[in-house]
């Protein structure tokens, strides 16, 4: 896929941008141009709205089984096209090939749980007695935009496009610029599947020109957003005034929390995953690892030496654990990070600089780096890093790493390690996140409420609360007198 030319998906067709003009498409593993992007503009969010409002009378009405029928073929073929879409995701992300397969698994299921979401989502009814009775219908909102970030590309997009479809809306989907490949892959896919033309158009691009335009479209009732905060920030104000309903999913500062009586052996199993896996580019990663100290040293000890073994290599080798860096600006952020733990004082245990894996050294590696020494509420400890770097800080009590778990402005999930279950349930209530995992980390049910408090978010997705986001309640009461 050298040379690789993307293009948009407007009205059930593939077409180039209207001003003519792409982005290169970088190889994270070799640091190589291998494609280009559309660089589309508000003429292609305008054209992808018209589409979408053309395609909107006839999906909204269509029967839910029908719905369900095109949503579950598209996972199908997601299913079916697994190995392409992981390896075309691979080479994009810079995430490993293995890694990328799973992702291909829940973007698939994602698909096929807001398949049957169709079916099942009702109205509600509620009876006064004998006066009256109340039933609310939940309509599909019109035209609705979903923007996503690059470190999940297609698990998230799809995340978002398939609850909005499987409501009845049409979309305007834009997929982050750097990781644009499967996306572009999916429009493919939904006709393959039988979407009608126009109920989801792809435009590629970047934030402040094609996302901004679906931000500002007065047509574009709804959105879904997942990236950074500081993007959630501008984005909530450019909505406000046309009082557009938002879903914001935004950034964290994640703590994990080892009490001495865990189970040492899976909390530091999993802590090394929570840390480190997708070059700890996931929203969830747990980015500060509170541990008690009487386990302090043997725990660091543990982590330390697990980071040391770990082999981080291009993307498409099925022994490594971690590949590249998504982008060369985020490389340089990451790296940025490190220089200021140390100038914040922190001793590094382990990385905490670049790697240059042999034939590929001009990709963008980071050695998972661990970092002690750093002051709960140092710069390092309180901003977003979002690579493969975690800090490791003791506690003494329970009320004290509440505190610390607590200080960001973030509040998206926490993990606790501990068997006493007292505590967990007592923890779990004072945390001011969005998700507490006990004694596990990743464990998705995609029925229950995802999103973050604070500045990690606004709304929830997933299950019905996704269902409800993506519709318009509507109370129609009937008098029974
Ligand atoms: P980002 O905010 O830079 O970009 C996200 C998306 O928004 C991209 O598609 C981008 O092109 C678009 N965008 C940028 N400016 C825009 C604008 N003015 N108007 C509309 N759209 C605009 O984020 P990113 O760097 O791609 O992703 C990393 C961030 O995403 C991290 O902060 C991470 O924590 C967060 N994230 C959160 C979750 C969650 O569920 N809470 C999940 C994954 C990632």
């Amino acid at each position: 896929m050298n040379n690789l030319q993307l293009s948009n998906f407007i009205g059930g067709e593939y077409s180039a941008p209207v001003n003519g003009a792409y982005l290169p498409l970088y190889n994270p593993a070799t640091g190589a141009a291998y494609g280009q992007v559309p660089d589309s503009s508000s003429a292609d969010v305008q054209a992808a709205y018209k589409a979408a409002k053309q395609a909107f009378p006839a999906w909204s009405v269509t029967p839910a089984e029908q719905r369900f029928q095109v949503l579950n073929r598209i996972a199908e073929l997601i299913d079916e096209r697994r190995e392409e879409l992981a390896r075309a995701e691979s080479k994009d992300q810079g995430k490993p090939v293995w890694l990328a397969r799973n992702e291909m698994i829940r973007s698939a299921q994602n698909f096929r749980f807001f398949a049957t979401a169709a079916m099942q989502f009702a109205s509600e009814s509620h009876a006064m007695e004998d006066k009256a009775i109340n039933y609310t219908l939940r309509q599909p909102i019109g035209v609705v935009g979903c923007i996503s970030p690059w470190n999940l590309p297609l698990y998230l997009f799809s995340w978002k496009i398939a609850p909005a479809l499987a409501a009845g809306n049409c979309v305007i989907a834009k997929p982050s610029e750097f990781t644009p490949v499967t996306a572009w892959m999916l429009g493919q896919i939904c006709q393959d599947a039988g979407l009608p033309a126009g109920v989801l158009n792809i435009v590629q691009g970047l934030g402040p020109s094609v996302g901004q335009s679906m931000v500002e479209h007065p047509g574009i009732k709804a959105i879904s957003f997942t990236g950074g905060t500081a993007t959630g920030k501008h984005l909530a104000a450019t909505a406000a005034p046309m009082f557009k309903k938002l879903s914001l999913e935004l950034g964290g500062k994640n703590p994990n929390m080892i009490f001495a009586d865990a189970q040492l052996d899976k909390a530091v199993k999993t802590t090394v995953s929570s840390s480190f896996l997708n070059q700890g580019e996931i929203c969830l990663c747990g980015s500060r690892v509170f541990i008690e100290r009487s386990v302090y040293e043997e725990v660091k000890t543990q982590l330390v030496q697990a980071a040391k073994e770990m082999k981080v290599g291009p993307p498409d080798a099925e022994d490594i654990r971690m590949g590249a860096i998504v982008s060369k600006p985020h490389y340089e952020k990451v790296l940025s990070y490190i220089e200021l733990a140390k100038q914040e004082g922190a001793t590094v245990l382990a990385g905490g600089l670049a790697v240059f894996p042999e034939g590929h050294e001009q990709g963008w590696y980071i050695a998972p780096t661990i970092l002690e020494n750093l002051a709960f509420d140092c710069r390092c400890n309180q901003e977003e890093i979002f690579g493969p770097v975690i800090t490791l800080t003791p506690f003494d009590t329970e009320e004290e790493v509440l505190m610390m778990a607590n200080s960001t402005e973030y509040g998206l999930a926490a993990t606790l390690w501990t068997e006493n279950l007292t505590r967990a349930h007592r923890m779990a209530s004072q945390l001011q996140m969005g998700i507490v995992w006990i004694n596990c980390w990743l464990l998705r049910d995609l029925r229950t409420p995802f999103g973050g408090a604070k500045s990690s978010g606004v709304g929830r997705e997933g299950g019905w609360e996704a269902m409800r986001f993506f519709t318009e309640p509507k109370n129609v009461c009937v008098s029974l007198s």
